[in-house]
């Protein structure tokens, strides 16, 4: 062990729903992967490059609750399917790009829009919308062995009982096998790694004290208070 000068901060990690902890190196995160969404954002859905932000490894919370965060009042649910990597590399072929998954999760990518909305203006980067404290709501991380490798079904939102969300896997614009292809030649990708793959439309606010329940086909469901 190295001798630390200051505590060593904790290892982030992700409860799986057979037992132990998923520990969380890197958080990729696509952007505008269904078109539905692009067009609600004002943007052309056509099949133009992917691109991609990060969020902080300790951004990740699985514990049920979602705290409001400072300097905004426009803090948005997006429902994504998350990968998980058990291995990595450069320059993956894409038919290899799937024997790199680990398994697969519930994700919410929390934004702060407003923050988000004026950086965009700016022309600066995104962090300070996308990445604060507990950004990431996450459910238990499932096996391949369980799950498979999910690519059509349902992925919506509920608040407070009623759809905001609502949209199907197939209808990612990039696969999941086409973004670890695509990260994998501009990052090295590795065990840990886990990518949040886009979200469908009905993105919308929410307030303290509302329910957000994600489902994704064959996952086990998210279920997140506002606090
Ligand atoms: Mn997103």
């Amino acid at each position: 062990m190295p001798e630390f000068v200051i505590p060593a901060p904790p290892q982030a990690c992700l409860p799986v729903s057979t037992g132990g902890q998923f520990p969380v190196r890197r958080v990729y995160c696509i952007g505008r992967n269904y078109a539905a969404h692009a067009i609600e954002m004002g943007h052309d859905p056509d099949r133009e490059a992917p691109f991609f932000f990060q969020k902080n490894p300790d951004s990740l919370k699985a514990t049920g609750r979602f705290a409001y965060p400072p300097q905004t009042e426009d803090v948005h649910h997006e429902i994504e399917m998350l990968v998980a990597l058990q291995s990595g590399g450069r320059d993956i072929a894409l038919d290899d790009a799937l024997s790199h998954v680990w398994g697969y999760g519930v994700a919410l990518d929390m934004t702060r829009r407003d923050l988000q909305g004026a950086a965009k203006k700016l022309g600066r980067p995104w962090e300070i919308g996308k990445s604060f404290e507990g950004a990431a709501p996450v459910g238990p991380l499932m096996p391949v062995a369980q799950t498979g490798h999910p690519s059509a079904g349902e992925i919506s939102l509920h608040v407070n009982g009623a759809l905001r969300q609502s949209g199907d896997l197939a209808q990612m614009i990039w696969k999941t096998p086409e973004i670890i292809r695509y990260l994998s030649q501009y990052f090295e990708l590795a065990a840990g790694d886990v990518i949040l793959t886009g979200t469908p439309a009905g993105v919308g606010p929410v307030q303290r004290g509302d329910v957000m329940e994600g489902r994704v086909a064959g996952l086990e469901a998210l279920r997140v208070e506002v606090v």
